[in-house]
This record gives structure tokens, sequence and C-alpha cells, in this order.
């Protein structure tokens, strides 16, 4: 039997003080019906690094069922893990009944011949469940019957050192979750810990697996990884351990051939990066966009090269480009319909009359695509003269934008902008 070590309130930083007051009523509720109750997780692990917990996740020995009768706002989901969310207003608090592991064949346990685990339904107490969890600093329970916190795992020292540390033999734990893998770089990014070597090292090994799981699982982690504030971090991490491949392998390819393609995407996650850190809303659909873009033009140039004319090109390559990576991460179609409305409208944007600029202005998806445009150019796209007019024709009245419109028809236009000195402009 493992003994934990259990660090009494006295010699710990979590207090309630940092725990939601609906999680906190779940905790009481649960205690005082005679169960265990410990908040786990995410939540624990951000308070000991001094950081405001995103949610509140909570372990216990009751069962889903029991939980269940315990809140009657609360409602079973999940397959692959049972557990209950409970409803206060917009927060949801997760409950998870404790797991065992699952050597043998019991009954709610299912494993695939890979080594996968497709279903973890066996009950047990706290001291199975610790081996479940994933790494050591997502692996503490804070009691809330007295205030400690059980440590099994080393995950204590591990936050004071700043290490993410898979909990016991990687290649066993990815075998059995690949997934975990994106889970260490998105941790290790956002809470700016160091990944153990052993954690690291079996990327290499392991990162195929990938190509496995779920592409609608990998949405999600996607969004994760992309969102998490430092989208740009995750991102060259992932390039950087060899992942990244595994769940976007044609967009990867096009980084390899176009740095612009490349530049797009770091342009486009720093601009996101800096929308959720002013509490700005971010778009999924516009990463993605990104994410394909150098992918889709390659595509668009072979056909025209093979006959096809422009538009049709375009449209067949963007088809074709978005079914294929669907099949690795099921971007929803509600957000590859907005990508593709960005790419068309990326054309529109050449086009300078007044009337179809003035048009173009009012349609729904020009924010976004504006931006990619700016984005392109920043990227290193010969774009740099087009975003700047788009930026200034916003601005002014309609007498200004007829004289920018005129403007644009001078023949005195080019003296005043040689080619080299807009070559040079671009490159900034
Ligand atoms: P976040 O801040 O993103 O919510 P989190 O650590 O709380 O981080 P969750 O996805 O909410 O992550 O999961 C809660 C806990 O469940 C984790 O801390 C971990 O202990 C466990 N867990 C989640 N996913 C896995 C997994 N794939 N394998 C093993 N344990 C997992
Ligand atoms: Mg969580």
């Amino acid at each position: 039997m493992p003994t934990p070590k259990i660090y009494p309130r006295s010699e710990h930083s979590v207090s309630r003080s940092q725990i939601s007051d609906s999680a906190l009523k779940v905790l009481n509720r649960l205690d005082r019906a005679g169960y265990k109750a410990f908040l786990v997780g995410g939540a624990v692990r951000d308070i000991l690094l001094e950081r405001e917990p995103k949610d509140f996740d909570i372990a216990t020995d009751a069962h889903p069922e029991q939980i269940r009768e315990l809140f009657r706002n609360s409602r079973l989901i999940g397959r692959r893990f049972r557990l209950a969310h409970v409803r206060f207003g917009r927060e949801v608090i997760e409950v998870a009944t404790f797991r065992a592991g699952h050597e043998g064949n019991e009954d709610g346990a299912s494993i695939a011949d890979t080594g996968r685990i497709l279903r973890d339904n066996v009950y047990g107490d706290i001291d199975e469940d610790v081996w479940r969890r994933d790494f050591t600093v997502n692996a503490l329970y804070y009691n809330i019957s007295d205030y400690s916190i059980a440590d099994y795992v080393g995950g204590v020292e591990d936050i004071k050192h700043r290490r993410l540390r898979l909990i016991g033999d990687p290649a066993v734990r990815y075998r059995e979750d690949p997934v975990r893998m994106l889970r260490a770089i998105r941790f290790a990014t956002k809470l700016d810990l160091q990944i153990d070597d052993a954690t690291r090292a079996a990327f290499d090994s392991y990162g195929m697996l990938l190509s496995e799981i779920a592409p609608a699982r990998l949405f999600d982690e996607s969004l994760k990884l992309f969102h998490s504030g430092n989208g740009l971090g995750t991102f060259e991490a992932l390039r950087e351990f060899g992942l990244f491949e595994y769940l976007y392998p044609l967009p990867n390819q096009s980084f390899i051939e176009d740095e612009v393609a490349y530049n797009l995407v770091v342009a486009a996650l720093r601009n996101t990066d800096r929308r959720l850190a002013q509490s700005q809303s971010v778009n999924p659909a516009f990463i993605f966009a990104a994410i394909l873009w150098g992918a889709m033009v390659k595509r668009r140039e072979r056909l025209i090269d093979e006959g096809m004319h422009e538009s049709e090109a375009f449209r067949l390559a963007a088809d074709e480009v978005v079914s294929e990576q669907v099949k690795n991460v099921a971007i929803p179609r509600r957000f590859t319909t907005i990508a593709r409305e960005i790419w068309f409208f990326q054309a529109r944007l050449a086009k300078r009359t007044r009337k179809h600029a003035e048009n173009l202005l009012e349609h729904i998806r020009f924010r976004a695509a504006y931006d990619f445009l700016l984005l392109r150019a920043q990227a290193g796209e010969p774009l740099v003269e087009l975003g700047d007019w788009w930026t200034k024709f916003q601005d002014v009245d309609g007498a200004g934008r007829e004289a920018m419109v005129a403007e644009l028809r001078s023949p005195s236009r080019n003296r005043r902008r040689p080619r080299s000195r807009r070559k040079k402009a671009n490159d900034s």
C-alpha cells in the first residue's frame, strides 16, 4: 500500500479563499454526507503555482449515482470517463469517482491491443486513483475534511522545482493515452514548467500514436493548445518536439517548404495571444484559416499549373485541404466555413473600386478577412501597401475615399512609390 506524504494546512498555501464557493459547496456536502471529498487536478496545481485556477475538479469515493442523488443540479456525462457535472449558474464543477487500475479484466474497463484505454469505469479508492492521473503536479489531493494535501507522487516537490513529470513509465502511460504528450506540452508552456527528461524523450517513440486518436478529441485538444493564452509558445513547442506533424501533416509540410506559411501562423497566434490577454473575443476559425493557408495556396497553385481556372482551383484546393485535415483533427464545419470565407475574401480585397470596396466594408466577414490580410503582410507576402490602403480606407470620409480610389488610377502613383521602395516596406 503506497503511503502519501501528507502536508498539513500549515505547510502549504492552498486556502479556502482561493476555491470557488460552488466548489466548496460540493466538497462540503460530500463530506457531510460521509464521503471522502478532495479538490484535485489543475486547481490545486494552479493555486500552489500562485495562479488563478481555471476550473475546479473534485474527486470522491461517492459513485456517480450517489453524486447524482446528492445534487439536484447535477447530471452524469461521459462514456470513456463517467462523471458528474454539478452546475451553479454558469459554473460547472466536475465530480469524478476514484478510479482503480485495470489489471486483469474487471468489468467496466477496456484496453485495446495497443495498450490504449478505451473505457475506464472501475471505481477504487484515492490510493488507486492517483496512479491513473497523468502528471505528478496534477495528482495532488486537497482534503476538505482537514485541509491537508495528500501527495503520493512527489508533486509538491515537482511544483517547487517547476518540473513536469509523468507518473509511471512513459512507454506505458503514452500508449494508454497518447494525448498525454499534448497535455505535457500545453502544461509546460502555459505554466512555465520544465518537462522532465524521460517524460519528453518518449515523445520520439510514441508521438506517432497521436495519429490514431479520435479526430474529435484532437480538435478539442487543439482548441486548448492554441487558445491557452500562450498559443505561440505551445505551437513552437509542438513543432520543436515533433508532435505537430501528427495533428497537422499537410500544414507541417507547407511550413517546411514555405517560410511565409509558417510566419503566418506565428503572426496569427501572436495576435490571438494578445487578444486573449486583453479579454477580447477570438474566433477559432481564424487560427485554422492561418494554419491551413499555406497548404491551400500550394494546392491551388498546383491545380492552376495543371490548367484549372483560378477561381475553381481556389475552391477545389480549399475543399481538398480541409477534407484531408479533418481526418486528423475534426475541425467542425462551422469553423471551416468561416475559414474558407476568409480565404476567398483575400482575392476580393485586391479589387479597389469605390463601390466594390465600400460593399466589402459592410460584409460580416470583412473584419476577419482584413485582419488576415494584415497578418499575411506581416508574414512576408508583398501586401503591406494593400493592407495600409484598407486601414486608411476605413478611416476616411466619402471624399477621402474618392481621393484614395482616384490616386490608385493616377499615373503619378508609381513615381511616388517606386517598386524598390515598396518592396523594402514589405520586408519590414
Ligand atoms: P486545466 O487547467 O486545463 O483544467 P487540469 O489539470 O485540471 O488542467 P483537466 O483536463 O481538467 O486538466 O483534468 C483534470 C485532472 O484529471 C488532471 O489534472 C489529471 O489529474 C486528470 N486527467 C485529465 N486528463 C487525463 C489524461 N488524459 N490522463 C490521465 N489523467 C488525466
Ligand atoms: Mg481542470
